[in-house]
């Protein structure tokens, strides 16, 4: 099925065409790579899909259902979630309650912290995070984190998840369990969209990409049929013999 459907979604700056007629389609439970150079559009794309910017034309669909103008909380209940490489969380608060801090809207005085303990161990158990939920976040690694905020996030049920360049301050361990964890949310069937530059990661984890170049989406491929260099020339409209002759 269908995850989400972006059609011809159209977007100016003064003075710039950031986004011209672009094509978006992301299946259930796939890895699906944006790739494109600096200022292609990725992240514009993305923060149309969060809320942030309204398209000049164009239309979505999540999991069928046409979306009209959103704000990034309306996106949020709509299932599209986020994982930006600024982290969203409350140093001083556990895990289990920074999870839950996304888990649920204030319902009063009433905190039951056995149940919220709980809730956040099943969704990191779910994503074979080993992460102990009553540690303060601040005392947490950087990647340990990361986890949080993606436990976080599915914990309120995406349809969809965002990641922008989420290794780009991950060594090569830590670059794994992230993989881990996002091939878990895949088996889940959450539409996966990330946007990296790092084309050695985008065929390892990703199933389809989508190159996007000034603004307009070039082409969207099986990453089992592509090579990087291929993506390179993709990206930026050439040859690389003609640029490295
Ligand atoms: P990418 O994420 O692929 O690097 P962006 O989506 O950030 O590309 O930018 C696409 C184009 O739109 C660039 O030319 C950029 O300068 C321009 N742009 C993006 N956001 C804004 C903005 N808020 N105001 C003006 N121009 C913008
Ligand atoms: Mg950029
Ligand atoms: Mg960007």
């Amino acid at each position: 099925g269908i995850a989400l459907q972006m059609s011809a979604i159209s977007k100016s700056f003064p003075g710039v065409k950031a986004l011209d007629g672009v094509n978006l389609t992301v299946r259930k439970g796939e890895v699906h790579a944006i790739v494109g150079e600096n200022g292609a559009g990725k992240s514009t794309l993305m923060k149309i899909l969060a809320g942030f910017y309204h398209p000049d034309r164009g239309s979505i669909e999540v999991m069928g259902t046409p979306i009209g103008v959103m704000n990034p909380r309306e996106a949020r209940d709509l299932g599209i979630g986020m994982i930006y490489q600024e982290l969203n969380l409350v140093p001083d608060l556990t895990v289990a309650e920074n999870i839950s801090l996304g888990a649920m809207p204030r319902r009063g005085p009433f905190v039951d912290y056995r149940s919220l303990a709980a809730n956040a161990k099943a969704v990191l158990k779910e994503l074979d995070a080993d992460i102990d939920v009553g540690t303060r976040v601040g005392n947490l690694s950087l990647s340990q984190q990361q986890l949080v905020e993606i436990a976080k996030v599915v914990s309120r049920n995406p349809s969809i998840v965002v990641f922008d360049e989420p290794t780009s301050s991950l060594g090569d361990k830590e670059t794994r369990i992230l993989f881990n964890v996002i091939k878990r949310m895949r088996e889940s069937g959450i539409a996966i969209l990330y946007i990296s530059h790092r084309l050695q990661e985008v065929m390892e984890i990703g199933d389809r990409v989508t190159v996007l170049r000034d603004g307009s989406n070039i082409e969207t491929r099986d990453v089992a049929g592509i090579t990087p260099d291929e993506m390179v020339r993709l990206m930026v409209g050439r040859d690389l013999t003609e640029m490295f002759p």
